[in-house]
């Protein structure tokens, strides 16, 4: 038998990892949610918000990794089933995930279970969430607790309390590579009043903001910076995606669910409408990369000097030139 080099690359393996990227659909996010609030940088979550990157497109592999942690979850359900535990993952009123909103529907928790039984406080209803991490992470949440090693998934449970009205949450954590599950005193996180709503003004304030906040640093290559998103955007290397979330004449509306307004057509947008934008769309001067230098009298235009030293028009004179 002829041995076969280990790193020769199977044609059928490919062919399924880009099957699977091929497949999804990525789309921009409508609204703040628990999981982004956490976030150190309000400007990284307004630019989220404003959709001023395209979202992100994964690796078969990685779409692979994501729904392991779906198909996770009805295990996690069953084995709280064997102790008692009475949890439920879906509301019989919609047939779909519990979800909760609040700011007019512009910010969303959904939660992964909520349910009664739990050993600790039997008649208390508790959100369930289920985090799975590498072993890693795992062996650091072991070692530092839930408040120190994941900030972020607090203010997840802190803002699903609030929005959710359950005020216990339980933090079942399992590590992939072992199974082992997360046993630590602070696996049952009480309702922080201050906190979550601390967590809702900073996200009225992101909903409010028309321009991005400050920066968490001005050196973007520092490590609170590493990993995000928004990097490009934010130092003035590249220009936001074109959709009436980055344009000026966009705003947040208040009374309806998660609306959007069109100031200069008097209309309310659609998320279709909102990924199409129209012809008369303005960029908000901090998602182009220049600095703006000059503005038409009527502001149908803004003109940009760009990194080169050209000069870049926006809007209408841009179109006639
Ligand atoms: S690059 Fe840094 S400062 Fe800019 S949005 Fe991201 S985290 Fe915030
Ligand atoms: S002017 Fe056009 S791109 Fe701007 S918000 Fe209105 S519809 Fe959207």
């Amino acid at each position: 038998m002829v041995a076969l080099a280990p790193n020769l690359i199977s044609q059928t393996i490919t062919a399924i990892d880009a099957a699977l990227a091929d497949r999804q659909r990525p789309r921009f996010q409508r609204r703040l949610s628990g999981s982004m609030i956490g976030k150190e940088c309000e400007r990284a979550i307004w630019f989220q918000f404003r959709w001023a990157y395209e979202p992100e497109r994964f690796s078969g592999q990685m779409l692979r990794l994501f729904e392991t942690g779906h198909l996770r979850e009805p295990r996690v359900f069953r084995e709280l089933a064997l102790i008692g535990v009475k949890a439920s993952d879906i509301d019989p009123e919609t047939g779909e995930q519990w979800t909760f909103t609040e700011l007019d529907g512009h910010f969303v928790v959904k939660i992964d279970g909520r349910g009664t039984g739990f050993v600790e406080a039997p008649k208390t209803e508790h959100i369930v969430g289920i985090k799975t991490m590498n072993d890693k992470n795992f062996k650091e949440l072991k070692k530092v607790g839930i408040a120190v090693s994941k900030p972020e998934h607090v203010a997840q449970a802190q803002s699903e309390m609030h929005c959710s009205g359950i005020h216990r949450f339980f933090y079942y954590a399992v590590n992939k590579d072992t199974d082992e599950l997360y046993s630590g005193a602070d696996v049952r996180i009480r309702y922080d009043e201050v906190a979550a709503i601390k967590l809702m003004v900073k996200a009225k304030r992101v909903l409010d903001a028309i321009r991005p906040p400050e920066p968490i640093s001005q050196d973007r290559s520092a490590f609170a910076c590493r990993f995000c998103k928004a990097k490009a955007v934010c130092g003035g290397e590249a220009f936001a995606p074109r959709t009436c979330r980055s344009c000026l004449h966009s705003t947040p509306a208040l009374g309806g669910d998660a609306e959007w307004r069109c100031e200069k057509h008097g209309t309310i947008l659609t998320v279709e409408d909102q990924e199409a934008g129209c012809g008369e769309h303005l960029f908000i001067p901090e998602l182009v990369p220049g600095s703006q230098i000059d503005v038409a009298p009527d502001g149908s235009s803004v003109t940009y000097e760009m990194p080169d030293g050209t000069t870049w028009v926006d809007g209408i004179a841009q179109e006639a030139a």
